[in-house]
Order: structure tokens, then C-alpha cells, then sequence
């Protein structure tokens, strides 16, 4: 069985590209304050700007689709900026400026290393490098998945980066840090981006849903968010799917369906049923999704992830770590509220044991049938142990 159900069929795709101007491509960042969830780096980088104290060479590290070109772009920008801004912010208004935001800026210039990574590709990188700038102060090189260099470009590239030209600054970009050479590390600032919280994507996209009058929920908007795995990028593009396939009035359950995302009110409502000893209810509901499609495997994955997440709504301190809405969040506390800690554990232990032996099961449908007969029967059996 397939973890989970195909991606739908790229026809809606096709027709939306004609009608929408990609969200991930509008609403790019055009200054450090629109950078969603990067605070730390974006402020680190003002001030830079404002105490006079840039170095020449950058190395942004992180998961992919969390903002690095984005900043590395906006860097530039900036720090050519003829008339910037009082809190150290491009003006998006003088010439530089306006030459960055249609693309045609000479200060910049892009190298990806994921295809562009033999030597040759860095010489005439190189060569550039000397020319110095028409306009603006600055020649910025930004090297996109720099850890893909190979060897010999990297020998080449080395001597550049240790004796660069007062106006060639590098930012160097990469997903994978630990395969970059410490002879580069040692020669670089750098800076870790994170991934982005479910939170800021929801904030975020939440202001462009406004901009775009697109009526979505918060709590669709967290599956978004949560779909994303901490990747911007992603999120905005997930949402640019569903536009296109549910029009502007989204519902919970368009996302749902749209991203093939089992809805969390089926975890609920199995642990309530387990509480009570419905054993007929449980194996109803797993038929239910079953028939919806959703592989078992997946779905028991699920399930342990939220009973995980009732454990975790059991404490006031803890609670703020579940990445889901408020509402949501009341209902795992009140969930919470209903298990002991006990059943949680022994749940847990279940379903691992059903994780473990789903891949050489013979009958893995039985296999979860059972897991969650054992389920629930947690709180009859240990009732028997007491008396
Ligand atoms: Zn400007």
C-alpha cells in the first residue's frame, strides 16, 4: 500500500498559472521586515548595515524554501540603496533599487550550484568578480547550493574568497552545512535560518488570503501551515493549490481533501470511543477511513502523533508546544482531561508495536483492527487489575 493517495492531476495547475501570479513569487519579501520568521538574522543583518560593518563573505545555512535567497536579495539590495531608510531598509524607490525589483540589477549575480558546479562555471564567476560595479557600492554574488560545488571549483573559488576586491561581497547558500569545507566556514559569517513555525506561516498567509479576498479558517489554514513542515515556500504554494481548485471560499474540509490530510477529528473521536470501550465504534470509524482511502500505515502514524500530542496537552508548560490553533489546542486539553496518563502510555506502546510489525504483516488491516481492540480495552483491563 502506498503511504498516501497520488497528488491530483496537474490540469487545475495549468489553468490557474494563466489566472494567478504565483502567491510564492508576489508576495516575495521586498524588505527585512515582510521576512517571515527569520527576526534574529534579518535584525543581525540591519545592523551590520548600520554600524559599516559588512563582511565579504555569507554563509546562510537552513532547510530549503525558509527565506535565504529572499534575504541574500534583499542584503543586496539594500546595501546599494541610494537613499535608505532610517531603520536601515531599502527605499524600493531609487534607481538601484528599482533596477533589483525588475530583475536587471548589474550588482547582483546568481550562481547555482547545483548545476552550475565545474570549475569553469567558478572562473567566469571569478572573472566577474573583478569588474567593479557601474552603479551602487556593492557586487553581490550569491552561490545557491554551494555545498554541490565540486572540489576543484571549490580549490579555485577559495582564493577569491580569501582576498576579495573591496566591493565583491559573497553570500553563499546552502541546505547542508556539514558538507561545506571548514577552509569556507573559517572564511565566512554565518547564519543559521530556521524553520519556519506553523504560527508565522498561518500569520502570514492569513494576510495574503485578506489581500487576495480569499475567505479561509484559521484552523485550514494550520493544516497548510502544518502540511508545510516549516518550509514558506511550500506553504504558499499549497495555498496557491487549493485557490485553484476550491475558488476563493475555502473550507476546512477543501484543504482536507485537497492535501489528502486525514481530519484530526477522527483521532478525537477514536480515543473518546477507546476511553469508553466502543470497540464497535472504533473498528466503524477505521472502516470509514479506510474506505476514504488513507493507507494504515499513515493513519496509525497519526494516531500515535496524537495521543503524543493529548500526553503533551496534559501540562500547562508543554501545551504551548502543539502547533495547532487555539481551538484545536482547547480540544486536546480537554481530551487530555479524559485520559488517564496510563492509557496514554499503554496506548502508545500499542501502536508502536503496530508500527513495528506493519511492514511483515501478512494481514496489516487485522493487525491494526486488533491494535485498537487492544486500545480499547485499556481502562476495562486495568479496572479488572484493581478489583
Ligand atoms: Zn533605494
Amino acid at each position: 500500500m502506498k503511504f498516501e493517495k497520488e497528488n491530483r492531476p496537474f490540469i487545475g495547475l495549468i489553468i490557474y498559472m494563466e489566472n494567478f501570479i504565483v502567491s510564492a513569487r508576489k508576495y516575495r519579501p521586498s524588505t527585512f521586515s515582510t521576512v517571515v520568521g527569520q527576526e534574529s538574522i534579518t535584525v543581525t543583518l540591519k545592523n551590520a548595515i548600520k554600524n559599516n560593518h559588512l563582511a565579504h563573505a555569507y554563509l546562510f545555512c537552513g532547510p530549503r524554501g525558509v527565506g535565504k535567497t529572499s534575504c541574500a536579495r534583499i542584503f543586496a539590495k539594500t546595501i546599494n540603496c541610494s537613499n535608505i531608510s532610517s531603520d536601515f531598509e531599502a527605499c524600493n524607490e531609487c534607481e538601484s533599487c528599482k533596477a533589483f525589483n525588475e530583475n536587471r540589477s548589474y550588482n547582483i549575480h546568481e550562481l547555482d550550484a547545483a548545476s552550475n558546479n565545474s570549475v569553469d562555471d567558478i572562473r567566469t564567476l571569478i572573472d566577474q568578480v573583478r569588474i567593479p560595479p557601474q552603479i551602487g557600492s556593492y557586487s553581490i554574488y550569491i552561490i545557491d547550493e554551494v555545498h554541490m560545488l565540486s572540489a576543484s571549483a571549490f580549490n579555485a573559488f577559495l582564493k577569491t574568497l580569501e582576498e576579495p576586491p573591496a566591493h565583491a561581497i559573497f553570500v553563499l547558500a546552502t541546505t547542508e552545512k556539514h558538507k561545506i569545507l571548514p577552509t569556507i566556514l573559517s572564511r565566512c559569517q554565518i547564519f543559521d535560518f530556521n524553520r519556519i513555525k506553523v504560527e508565522d506561516a498561518v500569520k502570514h498567509l492569513k494576510n495574503i488570503a485578506e489581500k487576495e479576498s480569499v475567505s479561509i479558517d484559521e484552523e485550514a489554514l494550520n493544516v497548510i501551515g502544518q502540511k508545510a513542515d516549516g518550509a514558506m515556500r511550500d506553504a504558499l504554494s499549497i495555498f496557491d493549490q487549493i485557490v485553484s481548485f476550491s475558488g476563493k471560499e475555502i473550507t476546512f474540509e477543501n484543504v482536507i481533501q485537497n492535501l489528502n490530510v486525514l481530519d484530526y477529528d477522527y483521532y478525537f473521536r477514536i480515543v473518546d470511543a477507546a476511553l469508553e470501550g466502543k470497540v464497535t465504534d472504533v473498528l466503524v470509524m477505521l472502516n470509514e477511513i479506510f474506505e476514504k482511502g488513507f493507507d494504515g500505515h499513515h493513519f496509525i502514524g497519526g494516531l500515535s502523533a496524537h495521543i503524543r500530542d493529548v500526553l503533551v496537552g496534559k501540562d500547562e508548560a508543554t501545551i504551548q508546544l502543539l502547533e495547532v490553533s487555539e481551538s484545536v489546542k482547547q480540544k486536546y486539553v480537554d481530551q487530555s482531561k479524559k485520559c488517564p496518563v496510563d492509557f496514554l502510555y499503554e496506548a502508545l506502546m500499542i501502536l508502536n508495536q503496530c508500527d513495528v510489525g506493519y511492514k511483515s504483516s501478512q494481514n496489516p488491516r487485522l493487525l491494526i483492527e486488533l491494535s485498537l481492540i487492544q486500545l480499547s480495552q485499556i481502562i476495562e483491563s486495568k479496572k479488572k487489575e484493581l478489583v
